[in-house]
């Protein structure tokens, strides 16, 4: 069995919905299919949802009227039966009856906005569910909020997901497809929740690991990972094939077209990931697997390069450290306490730097390094930039051709030798453009 993602722009257009329907039922092979919302409509949702907060509900109301006139309009073009259209309407009138019904709740707190919010994934999945119905696909539809859940750490249940998949997809085993909804889970609490803004990808991925598919595809706009981010490089490239390892780092470090989770569920039970372009499907896109026989052992040393905004850098001292044991220990464990993950790390003989992406605790963990270190003012706007290859020991010569891309440009601090694929630099995010750009030039032009 496969799993295919198919993101917002993928969806985003009737004649696009229609035409993923040929696509996955182009061969036999059985497919869930998860789907995002169509494009702008999580953005739409979250918009209503500032608007109920705020208390400016004729606003809310006038958002909501337009969206759904654009749901019309959508459903106009998508059906050609007036079964179809019924159909659709049905599927309308419910959901934008519950989120009309949002509007009268005060005070309109987090979970109502999570309901909200998850309206976008129910509207495209039971529209695309009941066009394939249309069009007499034997196919089904399966509710992710029975089956994928968070625990309170935000982290995904995949035991879970496991037991519940095995016990609901035999009932379907005469359906060639089913389709669910990406992004959306429920937490221990038994509420709506979500898996974070591209969250889909990650569930895509986590139905791969848990039912060990044969392969997870994620469809988008773009014929795969490119070795640098589109939106600010020109003359970037797909990479066809990339370690799991690598294919992690550029998701984590930034590269939007993976969740930054996204990997973590396939490398788990090796399930290879494909990355294919929607809008021109003969394209091979990017395989993400386990390095085998099958890589082309003459992939370059530079792959991919990618960049993380919003980091804070925050740099500890002590002479204590000095010839100590135990030191680091302490100082990581107050990151443990406050459950902030540190991305990048760089040491002295006595001073530590590290980075941070959420800075909610950031006061608390200041105070508590405070009775022991002397800390310096946190750097705020800083971007880590992380290039991806094959950096083994015996290939000499990476760190010379990174420098020299990079010779105009500040660098804050840097991470080589982690793992045998990343190399990783802070700067500040106003030399990002600069820098990915710099780095294209040095690293990947002939
Ligand atoms: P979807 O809605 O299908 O999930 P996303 O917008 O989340 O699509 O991801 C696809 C986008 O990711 C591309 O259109 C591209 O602009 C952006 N992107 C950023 N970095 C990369 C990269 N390294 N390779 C490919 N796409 C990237
Ligand atoms: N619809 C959600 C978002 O826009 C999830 C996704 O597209 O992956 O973030
Ligand atoms: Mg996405």
């Amino acid at each position: 069995m496969h799993v295919w993602k198919f993101g917002g722009t993928s969806v985003g257009k009737p004649d696009r919905m229609q035409s993923i329907r040929h696509l996955v039922t182009a061969d036999d092979t059985r497919k869930i299919v998860v789907l995002s919302a169509l494009s702008g409509s999580t953005n739409a949702l979250l918009a209503i949802g500032e608007c109920l907060k705020d208390n400016t509900e004729a606003v809310a109301i006038a958002q909501i009227d337009a969206l759904r006139a654009h749901y019309d309009a959508f459903i106009g073009e998508l059906y050609a039966t007036d079964a179809g259209q019924q159909a659709g309407k049905q599927v309308l009138d419910a959901e934008f009856s519950f989120i009309r019904s949002l509007t009268g709740i005060k005070p309109f707190t987090l979970k109502q906005e999570k309901e909200l919010v998850a309206e976008g994934e129910l509207l495209s999945t039971q529209l695309f569910q009941a066009y394939l119905e249309e069009e007499g696909v034997a196919s089904a539809l399966l509710p992710a909020l029975e089956f994928m859940r968070i625990d309170a750490d935000n982290g995904p249940e995949i035991a879970f997901t496991q037991q519940r998949l095995s016990e609901m997809l035999p009932n379907q085993a005469d359906k060639q497809i089913i389709v669910t909804q990406g992004f959306i889970c429920r937490n221990p609490r038994g509420e709506v929740d979500n898996l974070k803004r591209g969250g889909s990808d990650y569930t895509a991925s986590l139905i791969g690991g848990a039912i060990r598919a044969d392969e997870i595809q994620i469809w988008t706009d773009i014929d795969g990972m490119h070795n640098n981010d589109p939106r600010i490089v020109k003359d970037t490239h797909p990479v066809r094939e990339l370690t799991f390892d690598e294919a992690a780092e550029l998701a984590y470090f930034g590269a939007k077209i993976l969740h930054p989770s996204t990997i973590t569920p396939a490398r788990m039970f090796g399930v290879p990931v494909r990355l294919k372009n929607t809008m021109e499907p003969s394209a091979p896109g990017t395989l993400i697997a386990e390095r085998t026989g099958t890589f082309d052992s003459t992939a370059p040393v530079f792959k991919a390069v990618a960049a993380k905004d919003g980091i804070t850098a925050l740099y500890i001292h002590s002479s204590r450290m000095l010839n100590a044991y135990g030191f680091l220990r302490r100082i990581f464990e107050i990151f443990e306490k406050y459950k902030t993950p540190v991305d990048m790390l760089a040491t002295s003989e006595v001073s530590v730097s590290v980075t941070i992406d959420n800075t909610d605790r950031i006061a608390d963990i200041t105070a508590e390094l405070s009775t022991f270190c002397d800390l310096e003012e946190p750097d705020y706007d800083q971007t880590i930039i992380c290039i991806v290859g094959n950096f083994s020991a015996d290939n000499g010569g990476v760190a010379v051709r990174v420098f020299n891309a990079m010779q105009n440009i500040p660098i804050r601090m840097i991470s080589y030798g982690g793992t045998e694929s990343n190399l990783s630099m802070l700067v500040h995010s106003r030399y990002k453009a600069d820098a990915l750009n710099a780095l294209n030039e040095g690293l990947f032009s002939a």
